[in-house]
């Protein structure tokens, strides 16, 4: 038993070091490997994917607004412009903004980096990160910079406002400096604010998860259609509670009445309309309170 003890023994400082580097060398692999080729970048890697997720609901859209397989869902008549018009600006801004930016903020180590794995106390934390952030970043670029009347047309944002909401692929339909501030920031912005308190990393699962749902919202509050419109007629309150969260209608308001809901809808936390008063059904309540119609055409 003498032997056992850290102090009585004359090999343990020797045998140490090379055990703790030996520790250091395994934890570090296990922080910097996954699944992915050498020549994949994880940024790389998780556009491509988002890029898969946005063109496949985007066709699928496409598909039911072609068949009407979903017609008692479409609210709206289909946009004007078809998809194939709005496609190539689309994937402009995709491959020549987003890409860039992506890979920009992995070169600098500021997001795609860290533990391969992260646990699902932090999966949770950085999905509701991402989430708020999103919500804080899009209102401030969208409500106070975009909309405003100097600059409305000078950054471009009324080129997304040619659209109706109406064509899911149009969610991307916009001008490089509505892309910047629309997507790209409300996107990267908090992706490195939860890098940098430990979640996201490289766990391949996140960020999948994150632009697949990402994409899916951006669309479907794009396509028309609202798949909360039966359940919001229902007499269970909690039904109607989901159909509360599954509505499209905000953005469709947005894109009607263009001084209401900047960043609240499907997916969002909705804090900043809220907060600001500026969630479509809470204007609406002032402008009848007020007597007078609505307004807020888009300049
Ligand atoms: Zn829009
Ligand atoms: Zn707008």
């Amino acid at each position: 038993m003498t032997g056992s003890g850290p102090s009585s023994s004359r090999s343990r400082p020797c045998d140490a070091a090379p055990l703790a580097s030996d520790v250091r060398r395994r934890q570090k692999a296990r922080m910097t490997a996954h699944v992915l080729p050498a020549w994949l970048p994880l940024s790389i890697a998780v556009w491509l994917v988002q890029m898969v997720a946005y063109h496949g609901f985007a066709l699928w859209f496409e598909y039911l607004d072609r068949t009407g397989a979903l017609t008692d869902y479409k609210m709206r008549p289909v946009d004007r412009w078809t998809y194939f018009q709005v496609l190539p600006r689309v994937l402009f801004n995709q491959v020549f903004i987003l890409l860039p930016a992506m890979a920009l903020v992995q070169w600098l180590g500021l997001a795609y980096a860290g533990p391969a794995r992260i646990g699902l106390a932090m999966f949770v934390i950085g999905l509701v990160g991402m989430m708020i952030g999103h919500d804080i970043v899009q209102y401030v670029s969208h409500a106070w910079i975009l909309h405003k009347p100097t600059l409305m047309r000078a950054l471009g944002h009324s080129v997304h406002h040619t659209t109706t909401a109406s064509r899911a692929v149009s969610a991307c339909y916009m001008s490089v400096a509505d892309f910047v501030l629309e997507i790209a920031c409300p996107y990267l912005l908090p992706l490195l604010a939860v890098t940098a308190i430990g979640s996201a990393g490289a766990d391949l699962r996140f960020h999948f998860f994150a632009v697949t749902a990402g994409a899916f919202g951006g669309l479907y509050e794009h396509s028309g259609y609202d798949f909360s419109v039966k359940l919001a007629r229902s007499d269970n309150r909690l039904l109607r509670f989901v159909a509360g969260l599954v509505s499209s209608k905000a953005h469709s308001e947005h894109h009607g009445r263009g001084n209401v809901s900047f960043s609240d809808g499907f997916g969002s936390s909705n804090i900043c309309d809220t907060i600001f008063k500026t969630r479509w059904d809470l204007v609406a309540q002032r402008e009848r309170r007020r007597g007078r119609p609505a307004d807020g055409q888009i300049a």
